[in-house]
């Protein structure tokens, strides 16, 4: 039924779960153990296994262990245990396992085993040569329809790894396979290993990787851009996702390759589509009308400034709000204080967007004095300033919002920089706080009620899964903001009943694969109204289903559920 569900690979993988006759029909019998278990036995020994690892290092190094033995097992422990397994092979363990990628590197021996591809920059000139390699290595019918690529210079909150930052192209497709279902086999990890410029690592003698600098510029874009021209010329469909490039080259390749190819990065778009999701759904839930609210940013970084124009874009594309009245709506605190045009400082390029002009002489000096200048409806935090949102700002918060509930999202990470956490952010709100973060936070009991709230985290994993898994099956010339506008959209309305009635902004995680099968759909029908979906059979399907409008973005944010049905069709498992 599903695209791998090739019987091979399964009974390849059954082992103990394959059943006697089987046994006999393949020959392996007396080469299994006698007792004939079904998969849960199967992961209940795997998961006592795990258990019995005291460090999360040790777990990651049993799981890649564990996939490169019984793939199917694998991923059924990971989708069965997703809220627990997704921050061992995923943040935050990842990025421990990163910095020891050259120590625990598991000895793989191509051409048997490949976990992916490893491109240094001395052989960038031979690119079609590695290629080449690649796909003799790769079963018939298994060329990769989706990549996720780093040169490791920005792993997470650490910085250049070099190439040890293959952890992170390696487990990020882990979280592509297990929450949207994209087929393992299709994946290609790869690792642009460009030299580093972390000393410790080029001292290292287990360093795996390139022992040089990293090139400037100029040679960093021509050497990058040769490889993705010509992953792009071997493989026209397969969506390229960038992954945790420095920052300004994270921008520099986006802006090059976006319209050109099927691409797209997780840091940048995947980031501002999360964070929209969860804003749309605290705005309806909030208790007043869009217009009305005042969204004040603590934080004017690259990451704020990001997340603000993608906040924007639902006041202007979702209310028709002008695009002038809606970026009135909000106001920024930088470590100087409130960001006027007439502060006397010389404000960086990135900050001037939305500089007030309307502030006539006021200016405030720091968050607090903003705080009662602005009287905000939404405080969103992206400044990496741990407890800035403290006991004074929260009540406040409360005190000015009456009349509807009080967004508070403290995104800086990781928790050590966060703004606040759930519990602070319920116990001086009353408990009233529509509440998401960067960081995971435990739940949360209401002391009175013994209620127990869920705190939304804004991650990442809601969105990219489904983005690649859209993309992957409709084939779309290129990504626009506003497929990825729908897919936000779509974030907000996959909550239920339930998650709605818990003033819950983001669908539980054991949900993902329904949540992600709707978020692609979404991804799909917009790509077909905007007539850049290349394969006819979504085209078709979208067109044929009674909500493809015509409209630049469907008014409601849906999509046929009968897509949605077909894209669980797809779904590895
Ligand atoms: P950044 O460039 O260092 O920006 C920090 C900003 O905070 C700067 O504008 C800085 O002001 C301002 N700031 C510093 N002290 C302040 C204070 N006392 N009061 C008010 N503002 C103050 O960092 P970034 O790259 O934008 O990232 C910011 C945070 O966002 C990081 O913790 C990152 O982990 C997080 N992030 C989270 C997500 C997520 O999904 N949740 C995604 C991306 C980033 P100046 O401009 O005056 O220096
Ligand atoms: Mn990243």
């Amino acid at each position: 039924r599903s695209r791998s569900g090739s019987p091979d690979l399964v009974a390849s993988n059954a082992g103990t779960a394959l059943p006697y006759a089987t046994r006999s029909a393949l020959h392996l019998k007396g080469l299994v153990p006698s007792g004939v278990e079904d998969f849960t036995a199967q992961e209940l020994r795997a998961l006592e296994q795990l258990n019995m690892k005291s460090t999360n290092l040790e777990k990651y190094i049993f799981l890649s262990w564990l996939r490169s033995t019984n793939i199917n097992l694998f991923y059924r422990l990971v989708l069965h245990n997703l809220k627990e397994i997704a921050p061992v092979i995923y943040t935050p363990t990842v990025g421990q396992a990163c910095q020891e990628y050259s120590h625990i590197y598991p000895f793989l021996a191509p051409p048997n085993s490949v976990d992916g591809l490893y491109i240094p920059l001395t052989e960038v000139d031979n690119i079609e040569e590695i290629i080449e390699n690649y796909k003799e290595s790769i079963a018939e019918g298994s060329e990769p329809e989706i990549t996720v690529i780093t040169d490791g210079s920005r792993i997470l909150g650490l910085g250049d790894l070099g190439m040890n930052g293959m952890g992170i192209p390696v487990g990020k497709l882990q979280l592509y396979v297990a929450a949207a279902g994209l087929n393992p086999e299709r994946c290609l990890p790869i690792v642009l290993d460009f030299g580093t410029d972390t000393q410790k690592y080029l001292d290292d003698p287990l360093y795996l990787g390139i022992r040089q600098h990293r090139p400037k510029d100029n040679a960093f874009y021509a050497a990058a851009n040769r490889v993705v021209e010509a992953l792009h010329m071997a493989f026209p469909n397969m969506f390229i996702q960038f992954e945790d490039f420095s920052t300004d080259h994270a921008f520099g390749l986006l802006d090059h390759w976006r319209e050109k190819a099927l691409c797209f990065n997780d840091d940048i778009q995947g980031t501002g589509c999360v964070i929209l999701g969860g804003f749309i759904s605290a705005v309806e839930q909030a208790g007043i009308p869009a217009k009305d609210q005042r969204i004040l940013f603590v934080g004017a970084g690259s990451a704020a400034v990001g997340v603000a124009r993608q906040l924007l874009e639902y006041f202007t594309i979702e209310h028709k709000i002008p695009e002038e009245q809606a970026k009135a709506m909000f106001w920024f605190v930088d470590s100087r204080g409130m960001i006027t045009a007439n502060r006397g400082d010389k404000l960086a390029q990135h900050k001037t967007y939305f500089a007030r002009h309307d502030n006539g002489d006021i200016q405030c000096q720091d968050l607090e004095a903003t705080l009662e200048y602005v009287k905000p409806t939404a405080l969103i935090g992206l400044s990496t300033i741990h407890k800035a949102f403290n006991e004074r700002i929260l009540t406040r918060m409360n005190e000015l919002n009456s009349d509807a509930r009080p967004i508070i999202f403290p995104l800086s990470n990781p928790e050590t920089k966060a703004e606040c956490t759930f519990e602070e952010a319920m116990q001086f709100t009353n408990n009233r706080v529509l509440f998401a973060s960067g960081t995971a936070f435990p739940e949360y009991t209401i002391p009175e009620t013994g209620e127990v709230r869920i705190p939304g985290q804004g991650n990442n994993m809601y969105v990219f899964p489904a983005i690649g898994l859209g993309a992957v099956l409709c084939k779309p010339e290129w990504i626009t903001d506003t497929m990825i506008y729908a897919v936000s959209k779509a974030l907000a309305n996959s909550l239920d009943e339930q998650e709605k009635a818990r003033g819950e902004l983001y669908p539980r995680i054991e949900r993902i694969r329904e949540v992600s099968a709707q978020l692609a759909a979404a991804f799909i029908h917009q790509a077909v109204r905007e007539n850049i979906a290349k394969d006819q059979k979504w085209v078709e399907l979208a067109e044929s289903s009674s909500v493809a409008s015509g409209q630049s973005v469907a008014p409601d944010g849906r999509y046929a559920q009968s897509v949605v049905e077909e894209v669980k069709k797809y779904m590895w498992e």
